[in-house]
């Protein structure tokens, strides 16, 4: 990839140099540096006070072992991260994920993606990431509370309500963050708001585990509704069956679409009448079973191993709300050869950097995660904010709010795009709005 700016290409080879073997790190820091070309040129103090080599490094990087016992009484090592991206704004924020692949790079790639999102719901926030090699599938609660309470051993150390505060992210639900939350209040001794995305008995947000996939939803709204299109009759392919897909397939059938697959690491359910939501979330939330299983239900309906084939489905709108780099070129002309008129991302990073120019070349409207999936975080920030004030807000009342942000939102990046010349393309609208306020807040503190 050749960025087209001297000083930002140079950058971005002393990247790979540095940071050697993290692919999905270079991929991220590669598509964020090529859309800020026009930024830099017009201010040239965003290079020469050092503020585009200070953001692209982390200020920590915290790297621990988690020992744990299993049932048969087997130690276990895993390992954790947290990375302490950017503080510029507010207290590193940013999830937790637990899941076999994480290494250094996926971490990396997650918080450094995790500062524009921040700073682009408005909200005083600052960009981490965290996690661990972890695989909780097939564990029984035991061994996850095990697992959880090494992890934050460890962890609780580097974090607290006003400089780091974890969530969720993939393998890390409600069962993990109670685990994580009473661990850490166990070994501190207080109540405060350390992690978002509680049980709502201990000081969790209402609409917090619905927010992402509805978060997503209203973004995509506000992008079809500005291209005389709507959700209402669409046809909406979704990968994924976890938390963001969960709720994005909800707010998309309330918004009057027929959802026809969801997916997980096994393959994806094709359901030409519209995906049965009460039996995915037994499956998923309650059972925790495969969504194979979805098909014993409803015997009508397909189930294909492997997850690539759910882009070769024909549908109108497609959300990746699975996992990075799911949605490949041959998936995105699959998409455009079967008409599909917009791509909304809910996971983070799903579509290729080959796949994005593909969709954005066959005039695909298409919303980017860091935009399009930032009301999971927001909604976060908003549980902050009620632990902060040892108040509730009601579900009506943070939903709300969440709509706010995410219309907010799609006109902040819709507004960057056009003001660097590329009107319609929300990818860099996003990645301008997102990293001008972190910039300057930069500027202002000198080097630090
Ligand atoms: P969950 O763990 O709840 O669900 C993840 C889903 O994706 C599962 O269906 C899982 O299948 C599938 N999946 C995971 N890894 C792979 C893989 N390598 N190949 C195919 N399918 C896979 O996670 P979330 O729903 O919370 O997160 C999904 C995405 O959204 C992630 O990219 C995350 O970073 C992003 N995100 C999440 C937010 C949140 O609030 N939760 C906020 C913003 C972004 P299986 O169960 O078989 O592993």
């Amino acid at each position: 990839m050749r960025i087209a700016n001297d000083y930002l290409n140079g950058l971005m080879e002393r990247v790979i140099a540095r940071n050697p073997a993290e692919p999905e790190f270079h991929q991220a820091v590669g598509e964020v540096l090529t859309s800020l070309v026009p930024v830099v040129e017009a201010n040239p103090a965003y290079i020469t006070e050092g503020v585009m080599d200070c953001i692209v490094e982390p200020e920590r990087i915290i790297k621990f072992r988690v020992p744990w016992e299993d049932e048969q009484g087997n130690i276990h090592v895993n390992r954790g991260f947290r990375v302490q991206f950017n503080s510029a704004i507010g207290p590193y924020k940013g999830g937790l994920r637990f899941h076999p692949t994480v290494y250094e790079g996926i971490v990396k790639f997650l918080g450094f993606e995790q500062i524009f999102k921040n700073s682009l719901t408005g909200l005083p926030i600052g960009g981490g990431k965290g996690g661990a090699d972890f695989d909780p599938k097939g564990r029984s609660d035991l061994e996850v509370m095990r697992f959880c309470q090494s992890f934050m051993t460890e962890l609780f150390k580097y974090i607290g309500p006003d400089t780091d505060v974890p969530a969720g992210d993939i393998g890390v639900g409600s069962r993990e963050i109670g685990y994580l939350f009473g661990q850490y209040k166990r070994l501190r001794n207080e109540f405060t708001g350390v992690l978002t995305g509680k049980g709502l008995t201990y000081g969790g947000s209402l609409a917090r585990t619905e927010a992402t996939g509805y978060g997503l939803c209203y973004f995509a709204d506000c992008m079809l509704r500005d291209a005389g299109r709507s959700f209402d009759g669409a046809a909406v392919a979704i990968s994924g069956s976890g938390n963001v897909a969960i709720y994005a397939c909800e707010k998309a059938a309330q918004f009057g679409a027929r959802v026809v697959t969801m997916s997980d690491s096994g393959g994806f359910i094709y359901d030409k009448n519209g995906i049965d939501l009460p039996l995915v979330k037994e499956l998923k939330e309650v059972r925790r079973q495969r969504i194979s299983a979805y098909v014993d239900v409803h015997p009508e309906a397909e189930y294909h191993p492997g997850c690539a084939g759910v882009w070769q489905t024909p549908c109108d709108i497609a959300l990746p709300c699975a996992t990075q780099n799911e949605l490949d070129l041959n998936g995105a002309r699959a998409l455009i050869g079967n008409g599909c008129y917009a791509v909304a991302e809910g996971a983070n990073m799903p579509c290729t950097p080959e796949a994005v120019e593909a969709l954005q070349a066959a005039g695909v409207l298409f919303a980017p995660a860091k935009a399009a999936n930032a009301g999971g975080v927001a909604t976060s920030a908003l549980e902050m904010s009620q632990n902060s004030m040892r108040f509730y807000w009601t579900f009506e009342e943070v939903d709300e709010h969440l709509k706010t942000i995410m219309t907010d939102l799609y006109r902040n990046a819709s507004a960057a795009a056009a003001q660097y010349g590329m009107a319609g393309n929300l990818a860099a609208g996003a990645n301008i709005a997102g990293f001008v306020k972190v910039a300057d807040a930069m500027l202002a503190y000198g080097i630090v």
